[in-house]
């Protein structure tokens, strides 16, 4: 039988998504401000450090850029370093937001020269807004219609250069169109431990919190690869370093801590145990679609496929073939359920 008790999938303490009792500015005072702040990611913040350097060279704003890779990365942070870096302002707001053609007009209309607009969830932006979002991309210029009925005439803004930095977690929902549009297209991948690691001392520094190397290395191994999780570890580990200890952050604490908040060892919670359970007992290991996957333990595709998969797939618990999802004999080990090999031998591998 596989549980699918009360559960709140929104507020799981292991989600990569802002969650209720990280607060209104939860991510702000832990926010790295400059690129060499920035921990890991290597790769993309070396490219970025070359195109914002020839940019400020040319005198020019920066290409527009469109960062894209599962939430609790860094994509917001990323935004406003580049915007810090370049010397320039920066607008925020998120496809959501953008409800009616005017609103996009008086963001526009307000950037300054080399601004930086930060749209995140880009992929949720409407048609009629990504309309109007082309021409001012390419040509910095817009068409708004003013007035109704035979009246209505079409005037055209011309716009200062500016640099448009679109967030997504999913760059499979971006029409090709828009797409198209941005210069720089960078990746943000999943943290190693040893980036997370690092990133929890900093923040403890920043929070005035003693932690000790293994204690960081603990929670990090546990933070599925995303900073907003690992920063809220060290908050919920601190507490229980008040309350249990002098206020320092031993390993000991930390592992009676996370596992009180149900974190296994590697990071998994029960969402991500139901989701492999059920591929595992009602699937037979699987292959299973994803939306009967969902339906079964009661979630949102979506939920599965942007928070539970990307982790999942990186343990290498989780297979994702043209037929479904299959559990790996990995997943089978962590879970101590035995596994019917190929030949036919049942072992708990
Ligand atoms: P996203 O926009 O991808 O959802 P955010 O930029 O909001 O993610 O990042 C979540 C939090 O994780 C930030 O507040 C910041 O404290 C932390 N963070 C993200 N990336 C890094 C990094 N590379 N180095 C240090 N902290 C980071």
């Amino acid at each position: 039988m596989i549980e699918t008790g009360e559960f709140d999938f929104e507020n799981r303490i292991v989600s990569p998504q802002v969650i209720k009792e990280d607060g209104d500015d939860a991510d702000y005072s832990l926010r790295p401000k400059t690129l060499s702040e920035y921990i890991g990611q290597d790769k993309v913040k070396e490219n970025m450090k070359i195109y914002i350097e020839a940019a400020k060279k040319r005198g020019e704003a920066l290409d527009h850029v469109l960062l894209y890779g599962p939430p609790g990365l860094g994509k917001t942070t990323l935004s406003n370093i580049i915007a810090h870096e370049l010397g320039v302002n920066i607008r925020v707001t998120s496809g959501p937001a953008i409800e009616k053609t005017g609103d996009l007009a008086a963001l526009l209309t307000g950037l300054q020269p080399g601004d930086v607009l930060f749209i995140d969830e880009i992929h949720r932006l409407s048609r009629a807004i990504e309309e109007i979002l082309y021409p001012a991309l390419e040509d910095f210029t817009i068409d708004l219609m003013i007035g109704n009925g035979p009246a209505a005439r079409s005037i055209r803004i011309d716009l200062p250069k500016f640099t448009l930095i679109g967030a997504t977690t999913r760059s499979g929902q971006l029409s090709a169109p828009l797409r198209d549009r941005f210069g720089i297209i960078q990746r943000l991948e999943l943290y190693s431990a040893e980036d997370l690691a690092e990133i929890i001392s900093r923040s403890a520094i920043i929070l005035g919190v003693a932690i000790d190397r293994d204690a960081a290395c603990e929670m990090a191994s546990r933070s599925r690869g995303t900073p907003r999780i690992a920063n809220r570890f060290l908050k919920r580990v601190r507490d229980y370093a008040e309350v249990m200890g002098d206020g320092r952050i031993t390993r000991d604490i930390a592992k009676i801590a996370l596992d009180r908040m149900e974190v296994d060892n590697l990071g998994l919670d029960s969402l991500d145990k139901r989701m492999l359970e059920m591929i595992i007992k009602g699937y037979n290991g699987g292959p299973v679609g994803l939306e009967t996957l969902a339906s079964a333990i009661g979630e949102e595709a979506v939920t599965l496929e942007d928070v539970c998969e990307p982790f999942l797939m990186q343990l290498g618990f989780l297979a994702r073939t043209p037929r479904g999802r299959c559990a790996t004999e990995l997943a089978y080990r962590h879970l101590g359920i035995p596994h019917e090999g190929s030949d036919g031998q049942t072992s708990l591998i």
